[in-house]
């Protein structure tokens, strides 16, 4: 039997960073809201916003993406544990290099945050009609509002990267996108429909 306190558990002692509790339950109002059936997601970690999302009902099919092995490795074996092996599919490898087939109606990115543009431009094109490509850790622990107060070179450019991810979606002229100040910073994105 799987155990969702047992994986927060294991996220905090080994500092994982799985989706914070308020950004979590912003998601899965949304699922139920708008009957999304189909989500891809970007960033598995140990499984579990994949989990909770599978464990809305049992029509809702999810493929998530994983590059770091030890971290598939337990994703794997939680999803076993919770026997969402049918409504779960797991895949081991960079998502900028695999390729998804199908459409989503909804898109998670939530892997590593200086690819935040790569992804949105890659996966965009397995978006469903009427489908959103939501994000997560667009405050980046508050860290995105102050960048030039950071002292280390590498997370002032890794905060700066989301700076920019945040200035696309703003410019995007084929994408309208909402931002949320809930978790840390979550955005819904969806294509404009011309017309
Ligand atoms: N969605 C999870 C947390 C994901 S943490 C949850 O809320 O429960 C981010 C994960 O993305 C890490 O495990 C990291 O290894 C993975 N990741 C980062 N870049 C990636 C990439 N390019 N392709 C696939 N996975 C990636
Ligand atoms: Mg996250």
């Amino acid at each position: 039997m799987g155990s969702l306190i047992e994986l927060e558990k294991y996220a905090q002692i080994n500092h994982v960073p799985i989706i914070q509790k308020d950004g979590l339950e912003f998601i899965i109002n949304y699922i139920k809201e708008n009957n999304v059936q189909s989500v891809l997601e970007i960033g598995t970690a140990i499984g579990y916003s994949a989990i909770n999302m599978a464990l809305i009902n049992k029509n809702i099919q999810i493929t998530t993406i994983e590059r770091n092995e030890t971290m598939y490795a337990e994703a794997r074996k939680n999803i076993r544990k919770f026997n969402l092996q049918k409504q779960i599919t797991l895949i081991l490898g960079d998502a900028l290099d695999k390729n998804v087939q199908g459409q989503y109606d909804l898109i998670f990115i939530d892997a590593a945050k200086a690819q935040y543009i790569k992804f949105f431009e890659k996966y965009k094109h397995n978006l469903a009609p009427k489908g959103v490509i939501i994000t997560d850790n667009l405050n980046f622990h508050g860290l995105t509002k102050a960048p030039e107060t950071i002292h280390s070179k590498n997370l002032r450019a890794l905060v700066n990267k989301i700076n920019k991810y945040k200035e696309f979606l703003k410019n995007n002229k084929e994408y309208k996108t909402d931002f949320y100040q809930v978790g840390d910073g979550i955005t819904i994105s969806k294509k404009i429909e011309k017309g």
